[in-house]
């Protein structure tokens, strides 16, 4: 499988959850319900052939049909931690069903899932795991947290057993986090499983990768601002300002502050002092000059200066508001090599 292809899979997986959609892989196979037609079963199966995305629906929706309802209800902005939820059989006595493994290298979506099943308050959430001492169950896992401490597991062992995560999971949660749910042994070998891939994706993650934890990581906890425009006029680059002002801080997390989803081109807009800040929270220590610009730009980011006046005219530059911020903007998910959902004819 050629790079290209896997990705296109990867990214239907993250758009089919973030347009509400449940979805099961197998044999490099996505079984899901179909968008357009909605029936009730999973009967919509999607593959990669010669580079595209194929689908059969058994109710014969067209591949055409199905890609737009997908673009339609795909929302990139949906947090993550809302795709990963937990939920429940609807027996007498009801079971505890873990929401689906998200793809091997997708650190963002991995680090999600974690939060969501572990229950942690999405204000401090899990940004990667890496495994320390001997290789193996007998070896010690941490997790990271953006604005808090780590959560140790160890030996990495006590994971796969509901008798032993439990009690270690408890004692090492913030005042704000969840009760753990009740976890049974299969649902602990399924959490084990993704820790592992988790700290596979953590230990050597690609730059875009990283870069991409780190925007991905701030939109999970902060809000977003729609109906405003960064391409307007200069009052309406001042409202798009006025709204990036964070609502105040809470202990250093991303909560209270504000991004943009642009109303004329649908990108994302974040001030660079928060990301910045954001980035120093996971990254763990000062960062280079110009680390975050590089970096933003090798995604096809811009930085850019938005500058506006409250009133415009000749009153406005007189001695009206003014405000001047810098910003990053670009488009989310990040599409390389452009959009081949698209692609079909
Ligand atoms: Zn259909």
């Amino acid at each position: 499988m050629s790079p290209a292809t896997k990705d296109t899979l990867a990214r239907l997986r993250t758009r089919l959850s973030q347009a509400g959609l449940t979805y099961t892989e197998d044999n490099q196979k996505i079984t899901s319900q179909c968008p357009a037609c909605e029936s009730e079963d999973p009967r919509l199966t999607a593959w990669v052939a010669k580079g595209r995305m194929e689908f059969s629906c058994s109710n014969g929706c067209t591949d055409n049909a199905v890609i737009e309802a997908i673009i339609e209800k795909h929302d990139p902005t949906r947090p993550l931690h809302d795709v990963f939820k937990v939920t429940w059989t609807e027996d007498k006595t009801p079971k505890l069903i873990l929401p689906g493994i998200p793809v091997h290298d997708d650190l963002v979506a991995l680090a999600a899932w974690i939060t969501s099943v572990l229950r942690l308050d999405v204000r401090f959430p899990v940004v990667k795991a890496s495994h320390h001492g001997v290789r193996g169950q007998e070896g010690h896992i941490e997790l990271h947290r953006a604005g808090c401490d780590s959560i140790h597991f160890e030996p990495a062992a006590i994971v796969s057993s509901a008798r032993r995560l439990g009690p270690a999971l408890q004692w090492q949660l913030e005042p704000t986090d969840g009760e753990p749910y009740g976890f049974k042994d299969e649902h602990c070998k399924r959490i084990a499983h993704v820790l592992r891939l988790l700290c596979g994706v953590s230990s050597a993650p690609s730059e875009t990768q990283e870069t991409e934890n780190i925007i991905g990581t701030f939109l999970q906890g902060a809000k977003a601002i729609e109906g405003r425009t960064t391409h307007g006029t200069t009052a309406q680059r001042y409202q798009a300002a006025e709204a990036l002002k964070s609502d105040g801080d809470s202990r250093g997390s991303a909560w209270g502050q504000h991004y943009l989803i642009d109303s004329q081109t649908g990108e994302i807009v974040i001030r660079v002092g928060d990301l910045q800040e954001g980035a120093r929270r996971q990254i763990g220590s000062s960062l280079p000059r110009g680390w975050l610009d590089a970096r933003i730009d090798g995604l096809g980011w811009k930085r850019c200066r938005l500058d506006g006046h409250a009133e415009s005219g000749r009153t406005g530059r007189a001695g009206g508001s003014h405000l001047r911020i810098d910003v990053y903007r670009g488009y989310w998910p990040v599409d390389e090599e452009g959009d081949d959902l698209l692609d079909v004819a």
